[in-house]
């Protein structure tokens, strides 16, 4: 029989987890023919509350689950791990400034990445979902200089799959319909979803949508969605958030031709160097690659550059915390 792949989870006892560790273990997350081994890591507070989730995922019986292990220990959470999502994060509370909410992060998501160095297996990937997750990713990145820098990312799969939703929408067509997607920066409100390179049915959508649209409705709707259903459902997104986690892992492992990823940037499109910004991007052997030459207009090129921007400042202000 197979080895099973051994996932690590972070902050599995949250809503995102519980909407996550049930799909994972029933073969979503790698494939229906991969047996998965869980590590849910928490914080020792909530360690009972993981294992009143890994009771139901017991009495699930999923036959590709072949073990589950809690713990609050990172050293012993990611050894032997090949995938590790870190869901769990210090949530920005009122009044804090944002030197606290990095310095809080930091505070978990280094010595995360250093249990991810020393203890994680060679063909680790990382996705970072807890926000700040573009610059969460960069710290735990700077704290495992022996794993290869590229395997760690940050998602933005939730923004693009948003994008796609709302696009078919407004035109009326099935999400398979759209094509080449791209979301570019930061996962923030300065994100940028771009409808320039977007193909509908072999046009692009930039072209059939009124630039009114795509500026004033399209682009704030697609970045405020999370705060649209914390306003709706009384508690912020779990279930899409989760989906998105598996897309990216799913995409990541078994390869596909065009979405989008926060990666560690190699300075294409001008974005510097080592930034984990969103690209447009292609999977292949299990490897995220930008997607080359797409021509950027005026347009597009500020946008990107203003969460570029965003980024760039978020690593500065890690960077004067000592962070990395
Ligand atoms: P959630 O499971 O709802 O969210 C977890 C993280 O995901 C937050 O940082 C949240 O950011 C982020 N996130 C990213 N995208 C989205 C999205 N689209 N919608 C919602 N959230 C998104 O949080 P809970 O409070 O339910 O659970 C967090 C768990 O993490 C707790 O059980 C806590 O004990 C645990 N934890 C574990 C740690 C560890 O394992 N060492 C460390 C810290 C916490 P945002 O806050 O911006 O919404």
């Amino acid at each position: 029989a197979q080895t099973p792949v051994k996932v690590t989870v972070t902050g599995a006892a949250g809503q995102i987890g519980y909407a996550l560790l049930f799909r994972i273990a029933s073969g979503q997350l790698l494939g229906a023919d991969v047996p998965v081994k869980l590590s849910l890591l928490e914080i020792p507070q909530a360690v009972k509350a993981a294992e009143g989730t890994a009771m139901e995922l017991d009495d699930c019986a999923f036959p590709l689950l072949s073990g589950i292990e809690i713990t609050d220990d990172a050293n012993k959470a990611f050894d032997g791990a090949n995938v590790a999502l870190l869901v769990g994060a210090r949530p920005r509370t009122a009044g804090m400034e944002r030197g606290d909410l990095l310095q809080a992060n930091g505070g978990i998501f280094g010595p995360q990445g250093k249990a991810i160095n020393d203890h994680a297996a060679d063909d680790i990937r990382v996705l970072v979902v807890g926000n700040p997750a573009n610059t969460n990713a960069l710290i735990a990145q700077q704290s495992a200089p022996d794993v290869p820098a590229e395997r760690f990312t940050a998602m933005t799969r939730l923004d693009h799959n948003r994008a796609l939703s709302q696009l078919a929408a407004k035109l009326q067509v099935p999400v398979t319909e759209i094509k080449k997607m791209t979301i570019w920066g930061n996962h923030s409100a300065t994100q940028y979803p771009d409808l320039f390179h977007t193909e509908v049915g072999g046009k692009i959508a930039a072209e059939l949508v009124d630039e009114a649209w795509l500026r004033d409705t399209f682009i704030p709707t697609v970045a405020k969605r999370g705060a649209a259903i914390i306003e709706a459902r009384g508690a912020s997104s779990a279930a899409s958030a989760a989906n998105a986690a598996i897309d990216h892992v799913f995409d990541w492992v078994n390869g596909t031709e065009w979405t989008s990823a926060a990666i560690p940037s190699d300075g294409s499109y001008g974005v510097p160097e080592g930034l984990i910004s969103s690209f447009p991007v292609a999977s292949r052997d299990g490897k995220w690659e930008i997607i080359q030459g797409l021509e950027i207009d005026a347009f597009s090129r500020e946008r990107i550059d203003a969460s570029v921007r965003e980024l760039e400042e978020e690593r500065t202000a890690v960077r004067e915390l000592g962070l990395i």
